[in-house]
């Protein structure tokens, strides 16, 4: 044997590629294998176990009874060979009787040998088989014999799956015995969708593994590695708007891994040993699965995902096969599944055909989660590891309303499922019911009910729903979906169809909000300066106005989009009265200009601000007689009030928005703005849930500004309950510092059969 893994491996695989070259069956392809395998490491006996229909079959054997092949079968979990499938690990014992899970077999004669060793047989992260070899002599095998096998069943997965001599990773085998599992996660967008599993990153598949000549696989991954790094450095140096939802921490490790040496190293030796660049690749991500899978730490398991990603990312360069899925095109209703996505990736997929949305990360104020709730599609955030327990193609059944999340379900799940959903369409239908009934509380108080939008699609939402107008209507969208920056008359087309739609509905135009997790790739800044804290960064206005450029071309299209009606302007992230003066009179500039060359012109134009920085609201006396409205964003708004990054997926849960401080914060805001006889709205996420909606109506707030999907529901809350009563007992809570105000809300609203769905 060979003192290097790589020579080990490489004299093995030069033989096996002969055997598989051979025009012979596959079984006699197996039996010949099990010849050289147990030579090369001078074992007494080597088999083939693969799995067929959910078992553990032995396929082919040097050294056992010849009688036991397709004869012994163990199920998955059995013995060792079923232990080394289900762990998707390998074994290396010098007495294999002595291991708990020794399960002994007579018919196998294997009483005379007393070392083993097992490894998996992968294909798809899941086993398809085991390799394994035994000896007389109690020793347990060396490293470099171990890694040989390691490379060797690596190759044979190739055989195994293209003689479709086992079940090809359709059987489910890490997950259940059933192959159906349930899981849940954090609701981030309501609904029900079923669709069959579409990964963002598909996996890559490899066709060879055996390389034909190691030199031209070493140059393979050379320019691999540094088209990657390439394009990570690039990711990096654009993570000025937040990285497409990328954290600046990922692209930091992605960094890391990326240059580092001992993983190219390891690589470099895979392909020694006479792999494929891709095998290689492969081979040294499955070693390191394999080590990790030991070691219980989250934060461990969490760099694992991003040397997983990375991995993905290299083996797509190497092998040609780049693109997202949505770039591929949906061919059937899909679930999509993705680790994290950024709000343009998603908003390239065809609507019609994407059901749902699982990510492993994500969180409610996210803008990945908004695009998602104006596009309608539900989606389940921070499911664990739910790239690895679903195959492409696997049926998907996810309620979210019931936070449930059903993969491979069984025939009467997905009829079950069929009939909640018709239950749920009919009650939806009860709300389209509603579309022309009054939003108005039992007590006869009027709450203009509004809806976000940011997509041209979105303004039919308006009638389908029937809402007041649009509220909030997010003009970055457009600057997101492009691939190039907006010109001034596409601007103007966008804004002019919407108004349209909305005929004689306000249409509350924000202009861009740029920046924070709202990254456009083709707008580089001056200076390659980094931004830590992108969402407190230079975004939003405060770009706005010093790239004024922008800005003026966006007030162009707005004012020649709105005329002859009323052109409603609002102005995020204000955070100094100045900042509006200042967007105001940008406006009222192009305004002047347009006037002077005599073009028709809003009959009149309403300016507001958008109150999401906490310092705004100690200046409201200096602000609220300048504008004409304002509103609340809520998701800007609580992030910086409790200094919690809304993107953050390990802050999604930790603070409620019916929290004292939040809703104090909110009341004070809306007193004061009363004071000023100003109107004032609530446009952030908060406002389309119907509890928060209700405390929020407590608080003395008549208009809110929802995703469409939730109109029905607020709007049957507000028809239920009684104004005046709820603000008397938001006062109380407030006042007597309840500290589970949503207890105490859910509770009143159920007393009086209130429905909150
Ligand atoms: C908000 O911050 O609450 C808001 C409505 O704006 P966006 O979510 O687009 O930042
Ligand atoms: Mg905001």
């Amino acid at each position: 044997m060979p003192s290097t893994p790589a020579a080990a491996a490489r004299q093995i695989l030069i033989r096996l590629q002969e055997v598989m070259a051979s025009r012979t069956s596959a079984q006699a392809k197996l039996n010949k294998v099990v010849e050289v395998i147990g030579e090369s490491l001078s074992s007494e006996v080597c088999s083939i176990y693969l799995v067929r229909e959910g078992v553990l079959e032995l396929f082919a054997t040097r050294g056992l009874k010849q009688e036991a092949v397709h004869v012994t079968r163990m199920a998955m979990g059995e013995g060792l060979v079923g232990l080394i499938a289900t762990n998707v690990e390998t074994l290396n014992l010098d007495e294999a009787a002595s291991h708990p899970d020794f399960a002994y077999r007579p018919e196998t004669g294997e009483e005379l040998f007393h070392s083993f060793a097992g490894v998996p047989i992968v294909r798809r992260e899941r086993a398809i088989g085991v390799l394994c070899v035994q000896h007389a002599d109690p020793r347990k095998y060396e490293e470099v014999e171990i890694e040989a096998l390691q490379t060797v069943a690596m190759v044979m997965s190739e055989l195994i799956a293209n003689a479709e001599l086992a079940d090809d990773g359709q059987a489910e085998l890490r997950v259940t015995d059933t192959g159906t599992t349930l899981l849940h996660g954090l609701q981030l967008v309501m609904g029900m969708a079923r669709g069959h599993v579409v990964f963002h990153q598909p996996r890559v598949h490899i066709e060879h593994t055996v390389a034909e000549d190691t030199e031209a696989e070493r140059a393979r991954v050379i320019s691999a590695f540094a088209k990657m790094r390439e394009q990570i450095d690039r990711m990096t140096g654009a993570a000025e708007f937040g990285m497409e939802g990328e954290h600046q921490e990922v692209l930091e490790t992605y960094k890391m891994f990326a240059y580092d040496e001992g993983w190219t190293r390891r690589i470099n030796e895979a392909i020694d040993s006479g792999l494929t660049a891709e095998a290689a690749i492969e081979r040294v991500q499955q070693r390191t699965r394999m080590r990790m899978r030991q070691i219980d730490d989250p934060l461990l398991s969490d760099r694992m995902h991003d040397l997983e990603d990375l991995a993905n990312r290299l083996l797509r360069i190497v092998s040609g096969q780049l693109g997202t899925a949505a770039q591929m095109g949906l061919r059937q209703d899909a679930i999509l599944i993705a680790r994290n996505l950024g709000p343009a990736e998603l908003l390239e997929y065809d609507r019609r055909r994407l059901k749902g949305v699982i990510l492993e990360e994500g969180s409610l104020t996210a803008h990945v989660t908004i695009v998602a709730r104006a596009m309608g599609v539900p989606v389940l955030g921070r499911v664990r590891d739910i790239r690895h327990l679903v195959n492409e193609g696997d049926l998907i059944l996810m309620d979210v309303n019931a936070n449930s999340l059903l993969i491979r379900p069984t025939a009467d799940m997905d009829e079950a499922f069929e009939n909640k959903l018709h239950v749920t369409q009919k009650r939806r239908a009860e709300f389209v019911a509603m579309r022309d009934l009054p939003s108005v509380t039992a007590d006869g108080q009027r709450v203009e009910l509004m809806v976000n939008a940011g997509l041209r699609e979105d303004a039919q939402a308006l009638d389908m729903v029937g809402a007041d107008g649009i509220g909030l209507f997010r003009t970055e969208f457009q600057f997101l979906v492009s691939a190039t920056l907006p010109q001034r008359e596409k601007q103007q087309r966008l804004y002019k169809d919407v108004l349209d739609a909305a005929g004689d509905r306000p249409v509350i135009f924000r202009t861009v909000d740029i920046g924070g997790d709202k990254a456009l790739p083709y707008m580089q800044r001056e200076d390659d300066e980094h931004e830590d804290n992108p969402a407190m960064g230079w975004r939003a206005l405060r770009l706005a106005l010093d790239r004024d450029g922008l800005m003026k071309a966006q007030a162009r299209a707005l004012l020649e989009a709105a005329a002859g009606k009323i052109l409603y302007v609002m102005f995020p992230m204000v955070s100094e009265p100045w900042e509006y003066e200042e967007a105001r009179a940008l406006v009222e500039h192009q305004r002047e200009w347009l006037l002077a060359r005599k073009k028709k012109l809003p009959i009149a134009v309403r300016y507001g601000a958008m109150l999401e920085v906490p310092a705004l609201a100690e200046v409201l006396d200096i602000l609220l007689p300048r504008v004409d409205f304002l509103s609340i964003g809520t998701n800007d708004l609580t992030q910086f009030l409790f200094a919690a990054d809304r993107a953050h997926p390990k802050l999604a849960e930790r603070y409620d928005w019916l929290s004292i401080a939040i809703l104090r914060f909110l009341d004070r805001v809306a007193r004061t703005c009363q004071a000023h006889d100003v109107p004032v709205g609530v446009c952030g996420e908060m406002g389309g849930r119907t509890l928060e909606a209700m405390a929020l109506i407590g608080l003395g707030i008549r208009r809110l500004s929802i995703t469409p999907a939730s109109v029905g529901p607020v709007k049957a809350m507000i028809r239920a309950i009684d104004a005046s009563e709820v603000q008397a007992l938001m006062r109380e809570l407030l006042d007597s510092g309840e500290r589970n105000i949503r207890a105490r809300l859910t509770q009143w609203a159920a007393e009086r059969h209130i429905e909150l769905g």
